[in-house]
């Protein structure tokens, strides 16, 4: 049986999910991460690690590797390497799936303001108020300018530099069970968080905690996928679609 190779632009969690997967099928899979982190979690199966250079550089990588199928699984926020998929598979007519979970949904009970991106967040935020940023580190700078509030920031990694920051406390971690992160809430005194939609479930604990909490969640809404490209919302549409796609070739 010859195995096709599909590419799977990675970085979040159900691309993790995917790719081990996937194993159980007669593929090569290889998982792309940006490179962002520097001990990143690696995926099951064979991955690559940094940026392909732009469009010419993912047709480049596209075509010299054969691959057959192209899943883009990144973060709802990774708008850019969202498009630069598009567009490369546009050119080489490799087909291309995205893989993006449902949005969180706001629930009767919590408190949401939907904002547009970080600066916003920043002026709307309370005085005096005690703030938890669950954002990712490159996100941080923009509250530099805030010194009326306080900062409590949880991220994987430290960000090289943080000097202009005179209010901003950090918390090294990933995000933690529903209890954990009421524990948290309560024992740092947060008034107010700011946060991403991602429909990640891994994240969404803090959410639960808020609500149960009555704490208010200034809330980031990612741009919409782009409307042309077939978009599945669970591993199981994904592994169906993806073998729909290869059942002729076998
Ligand atoms: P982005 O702005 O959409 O992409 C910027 C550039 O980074 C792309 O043009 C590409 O460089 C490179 N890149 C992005 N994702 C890549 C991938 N999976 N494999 C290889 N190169 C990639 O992306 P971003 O928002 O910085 O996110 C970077 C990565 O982190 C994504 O893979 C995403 O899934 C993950 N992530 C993002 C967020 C978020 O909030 N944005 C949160 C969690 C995880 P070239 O043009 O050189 O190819």
């Amino acid at each position: 049986v010859k195995k096709h190779k599909i590419l799977i632009l990675g970085g979040s969690e159900i691309a993790y999910q995917l790719a081990h997967k996937l194993q159980s099928l007669p593929l090569i899979t290889i998982s792309s991460l940006a490179g962002r982190t520097k001990n990143p979690r690696l995926p099951t199966g064979i991955y690559r690690i940094g940026g392909f250079g732009g469009v010419e550089g993912l047709v480049n990588f596209l075509q010299t590797n054969n691959i057959k199928l192209i899943i883009d699984a990144t973060h709802p926020f990774a708008r850019k390497m969202q498009i630069n998929a598009h567009m490369a598979s546009s050119i080489s007519k490799i087909p291309l799936l995205r893989l993006q979970r449902p949005l969180w949904q706001q629930q009767p009970e919590d408190e949401w303001i939907e904002i547009g991106d970080e600066a916003e967040a920043c002026t709307v935020l309370p005085k005096e108020s005690t703030v938890f940023l669950a954002l990712g580190r490159q996100y941080l700078q923009v509250f530099s300018t805030c010194h009326d509030v306080k900062f409590i920031a949880r991220m994987l990694e430290k960000p090289p530099n943080l000097a202009n920051f005179t209010n901003l406390k950090i918390i090294l971690s990933p995000p933690r069970s529903v209890k954990n992160e009421i524990n948290l809430l309560r024992d740092e005194k947060i008034d107010i968080i700011v946060c991403r939609n991602s429909g990640a479930q891994a994240s969404y604990g803090k959410i639960i905690a808020a609500r149960h909490l009555k704490i208010r969640v200034l809330i980031i809404t990612p741009p919409k996928p782009i409307n042309i490209i077939p978009t599945l919302s669970t591993i199981e549409e994904a592994f169906e679609a993806i073998l729909s796609n290869f059942r002729n070739m076998y």
